[in-house]
């Protein structure tokens, strides 16, 4: 793991969208893996501005999202499908018809989630998958104690999960308790994994990520096990790593031609 800890959250967020920008450079039909929830907002409004600004083309890439709540529409206000439409699809040059997003009003879900990773991959496989991380050390929804050779299905929320989302809807009953999430399995198979991490509130999660144990009980662990992760956090998330002078050693050190972002 390659642990690249800036300052503040708009400068790691700046460095992953850079990170992420340099990708679809060097290959335009990336097949990017995407993800939803507060922390990859300024990720997304960094590569809208590289798309306005810089010219990015995404016309040719192919996304695949993580998860989507069971049980809500493409329409509804607190689906991944809208989040994915009003923070990045709607402003980007990317066809309708690439995107992916499990469709969480699907009537059978285990045929809905036996083609999305037949679709994953026809499309040649996820070349970077962006990754948030949950303050109980899931990524996706794959909550503790998942598979940690999982593939795309249905997934129950611990109450921790729901209780972090709730913000995003109007009362607490009306929070989904079902979800279709990528498996541990599906994540491990992209070729490069980024995962940004701010706050305080993800310092525990990082710290197990990192430095403790592979764990199902912190599903994020197992990314240790993948030979191209990058993890950038800022000081917040990052307090709790012990060795967390020697990250920044590694990286102020790094050989120029390492860096490329
Ligand atoms: P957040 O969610 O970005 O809203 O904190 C991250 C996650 O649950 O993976």
């Amino acid at each position: 793991m390659e642990i690249i800890v800036l300052p503040d959250p708009a400068t790691a967020s700046k460095r992953a969208a850079d990170y992420m920008a340099s990708r679809v450079v060097a290959k335009a039909n990336s097949v990017l893996g995407l993800a939803t929830g507060s922390t990859p907002l300024e990720l997304y409004r960094q590569l809208i501005r590289a798309h306005r600004e810089e010219g990015l083309d995404f016309s040719k890439c192919t996304t695949f999202n993580l998860d989507e709540y069971v049980g809500l529409s493409a329409t509804h206000l607190a689906s991944y499908s809208h989040y994915m439409r009003v923070n990045f699809f709607n402003f980007i040059n990317i066809p309708q018809e690439q995107i992916h997003i499990p469709n969480g009003m699907t009537e059978d879900i285990p045929a809905h989630c036996a083609s999305y990773e037949t679709a994953i991959k026809q499309a040649g496989g996820i070349d970077i998958q962006l990754l948030g991380i949950g303050s109980d050390g899931h990524i996706g929804f794959n909550e503790p104690s998942s598979s940690l050779a999982s593939r795309t299905r249905i997934k129950t929320l611990t109450e921790r999960t729901r209780s972090d989302n709730a913000r995003y809807f109007e009362s607490a009953t009306d929070i989904p308790h079902h979800v279709i999430t990528m498996g541990i399995g599906t994540i491990m198979e992209a070729r490069e994994i980024m995962l940004l991490a701010l706050g305080d509130t993800k310092a525990d999660a990082v710290e197990a990520m990192v430095e403790g144990p592979i764990s199902a009980m912190v599903p994020a662990s197992i990314l240790q096990m993948h030979p191209a992760v990058k993890v950038f956090i800022d000081e917040s998330a990052a307090k709790k790593l012990q060795r967390l002078s020697y990250y920044k050693y590694v990286y102020n050190n790094k050989p120029k031609s390492q860096i490329s972002y």
